[in-house]
């Protein structure tokens, strides 16, 4: 349902006053106020406002009284509202709220934090300081009546820790991802997590140390949004992009090469029994510094072909098999659920998947016959809108969890989630790879967050409400740094450099 505003009936009341009847005062132009997600269904002033004074939370959660107190002091300090909290059951769905704001203080509704949490991310995007002051002296809302919900119970972001990237900037693809009702983040990490079982396995200055992977956990749970770790096990083995020439093992480590395929070194060797060993505690490793989440993402995708004499004199069909099934026995065993790429599981030559992502063999392909069906199968696909997805009807009929898994094409990504409400896949996690700045993160957050959450609505956003909410982070963050600000680090792109 769309945002609906109170102000055009305040308009057309002014237009008919008394004092105005001589002449109508023609309708401003204006900018109402907006949140993302766009709610399921919401009125909204954009002119009536009332002091941020008060805040009762109807909520059975006990827990949800005190951060409540905890974050509306961080985000107004000493001007933060009440809050007042009764422990009444609702008949509200886990992540759903109600929030009206009037005249005599703002109420929420809802059966969980998360849902509170959700009602108070809705209330921090229309508050806006009390106008007329040079600094704030004072919080009001609009007037508004909100009933909100998710439409997809699994709403996900893939986010790469890359080598260049800092532990502020993942912590803020988290909060924002957070901020917009997202619930899950996988953590890729490129050569960054700095094991101890296998230290040598990364970079030696990787920023993604234990300490800091817990300091992330604490505020993810916070803001609820669960973090899901990622070791990729089969393919992309160098832990850096396939086109920097980089080895995140082997450029520091050579005698670790019989590790990994002689040939550029992309594809963990299957057939050495020392990968699976050390696999096992890479994972087990990673899954304990998460706090051990219920899902762990075992890449599996973009593998090259064999070629070593080991692998190529077996059945590569079965090598891949036990691999996976090995891989998936460890992240059973530490309590939590596989979730693997899709692409080598479609043979690549299948007329089936002509215009969709194949990049398996007919070995790779036929081994998902035989996968565990508790493995989550994440389908990628980053282009235009198509009418059908048959990926995503073979896996579901297989009888897997399929998620859709969208990257920064605008329409292919509502396209995708429009599909995942149809029951065609059983959630969404958008990636955003190398593109986790500037405009394409914007947008890649904006639709995602927006399509995974409402019943489908076509907001246009303004990228003034994004910047704003970014910015809100930062204060979250207590940025003091402008390289920290805004989209970009640097506004100005490089000088340029003269070519002959
Ligand atoms: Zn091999």
């Amino acid at each position: 349902m769309k945002q609906s505003f109170f102000a055009l009936a305040v308009l057309a009341l002014i237009s008919f006053s008394p004092s105005l009847a001589a002449a109508p005062a023609p309708e401003q132009a204006m900018i109402a106020p907006q949140i993302c997600p766009e709610p399921a269904s919401c009125e909204i002033s954009a002119t009536e406002y009332h002091p941020l004074n008060l805040v009762r939370i109807e909520c059975p959660d006990k827990a949800a009284g005190e951060w409540a107190r905890k974050h509306l002091t961080e985000w107004y300090g000493i001007l933060a509202p009440k809050v007042k909290t009764s422990t009444k059951k609702t008949k509200l769905g886990d992540e759903a709220y109600e929030l009206t704001t009037a005249k005599n203080g703002v109420e929420i509704t809802a059966q969980t934090l998360q849902g509170v949490r959700y009602a108070l991310y809705s209330l921090r995007q229309i508050a806006i300081p009390k106008r007329g002051t040079l600094k704030v002296e004072g919080w009001i809302v609009p007037k508004a009546a909100i009933q909100d919900k998710p439409a997809l119970a699994f709403r996900g972001i893939h986010i790469c820790w890359f080598h260049e990237r800092e532990p502020w900037e993942i912590e803020r693809l988290i909060r924002l991802a957070a901020y917009y009702k997202l619930n899950y983040a996988v953590i890729e990490s490129w050569g960054t997590f700095r094991s101890e079982v296998a230290p040598w396995y990364g970079w030696p200055d990787g920023t993604m140390t234990k300490q800091e992977v817990a300091r992330l956990k604490a505020i993810a749970d916070d803001l609820g949004i669960l973090l899901i770790p990622q070791i990729n096990v089969f393919g992309h083995a160098t832990m850096s992009r396939g086109g920097a020439g980089k080895h995140a093992v082997l450029d520091l480590n050579p005698e670790y090469q019989p590790l990994f395929e002689p040939v550029g070194g992309w594809n963990w060797c299957l057939s050495n029994p020392e990968v699976r060993k050390l696999l096992t505690k890479l994972i087990e490793e990673r899954l304990d510094a998460f706090g051990n989440p219920p899902y762990f993402h075992i890449g599996g995708d973009e593998a090259h072909a064999p070629s070593c004499p080991d692998c190529i004199g077996k059945s590569y069909s079965q090598l891949f098999l036990d691999h996976i099934k090995a891989m998936n026995k460890v992240v059973q065993k530490k309590g939590a659920r596989t979730m693997m790429w899709h692409d080598m599981l479609l043979e690549k030559g299948d007329p089936r998947w002509k215009g969709f992502v194949h990049n398996g063999t007919e070995e790779t392909a036929a081994g998902i016959r035989d996968f565990p069906r508790d493995i989550i199968i994440c389908d990628w696909y980053y282009k235009e809108p198509k009418e059908v997805y048959p990926t995503l009807d073979y896996f579901k009929g297989l009888g897997f969890t399929t998620l859709t898994c969208p990257w920064k094409e605008r329409n292919g990504l509502k396209s995708l989630v429009k599909a995942a409400r149809d029951g065609k896949a059983d959630g969404i996690l958008g990636t955003l790879w190398h593109h986790d700045f500037g405009q394409d993160m914007l947008n890649i957050y904006l639709t995602l967050a927006n399509s995974a959450w409402n019943a489908g609505g076509e907001t246009s956003y303004l990228r003034g409400m994004f910047h704003h909410h970014l910015r809100q982070i930062g204060w979250d963050m207590k940025n003091t740094d402008p390289k920290r600000a805004g989209i970009f680090r640097e506004e100005l792109p490089e000088e340029p450099v003269l070519n002959n």
